[in-house]
């Protein structure tokens, strides 16, 4: 925001590396000279008399007016992002599912048609079902399969929508050929970087155009609030989201805002710290004879471990699943059940992106809503659990996952 006289920061120095400008990008400080990010809580900002009010109404001059469509704190939080994106802009949203439904209603109408691949969070699949009351369907397809991608393609195809790694696979798409099968339709490509967000994986770097956020995750970092974001060129999220935004007001709020802006500063040495121990994790799990496949891209055995490392700058995230053998799917769930409900340190929630290491049953929660053929398709089995690794000692959440596995 030009138009906003304060004391500026020190000017960042050209080409500033990621690291530094998730620590120092943002706006200006307030007369005050306060060295971290204030936080404006105000719903509305006052003008100075009438005839400016009218003139910041009409868009002919830049300022703060209503949080619902801008908020300093909200900018602060928006610039950092997509700087760390590699992004001209972003829009903040009060969730990530928001991000979503924003892009939906900003980009697309009815008669279009979107490809997405069927191993996304599972709300994301209900809401692009949801969408197709609209008139807008959604052809669900194979993750790590370019040339599935390409055969759902239609001449009103408009957006491809993918999630990689995926959760809670964490299988792996290449970001490169979906953005080349996408321009060539025509169409938007837009990855939800929620697993490695982008102090791992920089998605408009191989070609995606919107990047999504579910700020809740890694973004924060420490799993206080719900938030969200789309990255993308200025002119879409200016001319297409920003009016979408202002009458619909899925915004993010300013206390969210702020926390989630704190948290941009710490998220590379965390996520790179957790990704480590994950890998620990998955290490020790592939060695255990009562557990039958672990997935973590940074392991030989992931299926697409190559292209993981290329994309996600040779890291495999925080997040491991693996899956307990059994006899069928009841012994599965049970012996999964008993596996969750031995752990003396790991919460047990479905969330996800915290320093506190997660565990969940992603059958009975996460993907609960989805029919069994869904889930199937989604390679969600009843014996597979997924940990999204903390910051504890490797050596107790090991320890903890040892509790409770199956002694015969
Ligand atoms: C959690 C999550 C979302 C949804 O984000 P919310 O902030 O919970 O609305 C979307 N995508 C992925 C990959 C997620 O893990």
């Amino acid at each position: 925001m030009d138009a906003y006289r304060g004391i500026p920061r020190k000017r960042l120095p050209a080409g500033a590396r990621p690291d530094t400008l998730a620590v120092r990008e943002g706006l200006p400080a307030t007369p005050w000279g306060e060295n971290a990010e204030a936080l404006f809580l105000t719903s509305s900002f006052v003008h100075p008399d009438a005839a400016t009010a009218a003139a910041r109404f009409a868009n002919e001059e830049e300022a703060f007016v209503y949080s619902r469509f801008g908020n300093p704190t909200v900018a602060m939080f928006e610039r950092r992002l997509a700087a760390m994106e590699g992004t001209e802009a972003c829009i903040a949203t009060s969730s990530g599912m928001a991000a979503i439904l924003i892009i939906v209603m900003s980009l697309l109408k009815g008669g279009d048609h979107v490809v997405c691949s069927q191993s996304v969070f599972g709300s994301t699949i209900r809401l692009f079902q949801d969408f197709a009351k609209f008139g807008i369907e959604t052809s669900f397809v194979e993750q790590t399969d370019p040339g599935a991608w390409r055969d759902a393609m239609r001449p009103n195809t408009k957006l491809l929508f993918a999630e990689t790694p995926s959760n809670p696979l964490t299988t792996v798409s290449d970001i490169a050929a979906l953005a080349g099968i996408a321009h060539a339709g025509g169409a938007l490509l837009c990855v939800d970087n929620c697993f490695c967000s982008p102090a791992l994986q920089l998605p408009v770097r191989f070609g995606a155009d919107l990047v999504m956020h579910s700020g809740t995750k890694y973004l924060d970092g420490q799993g206080r609030v719900v938030a969200g974001a789309v990255c993308g060129p200025r002119a879409l999220i200016e001319q297409k989201f920003v009016p979408v935004m202002r009458s619909a007001g899925m915004c993010l709020s300013p206390f969210n805002a702020w926390v989630v802006l704190k948290g941009l500063e710490t998220l590379a040495i965390r996520l790179r710290a957790q990704s480590e121990r994950a890998l620990q994790v998955a290490r020790w799990l592939e060695q255990q004879p009562q557990v039958g496949r672990v997935w973590h891209p940074s392991l030989e055995s992931h299926p697409q471990h190559a292209l993981a490392m290329a994309q996600q700058d040779g890291s495999g995230g925080a997040v491991v699943s693996f899956e307990l053998r059994a006899a069928d799917a009841d012994q599965a769930r049970a012996r999964a059940f008993a596996l969750i409900d031995a752990t003396e340190i790991c919460s047990i929630t479905a969330n996800l992106g915290d320093t506190k290491t997660t565990i969940t049953h992603p059958a009975s929660t996460s993907h609960g809503r989805l029919t069994e053929a869904q889930r199937q398709a989604a390679g969600i089995g009843q014996g597979l659990i997924r940990v999204a690794v903390g910051l504890e000692d490797v050596q107790d959440i090991i320890a903890d996952l040892q509790r409770g596995l199956p002694t015969s």
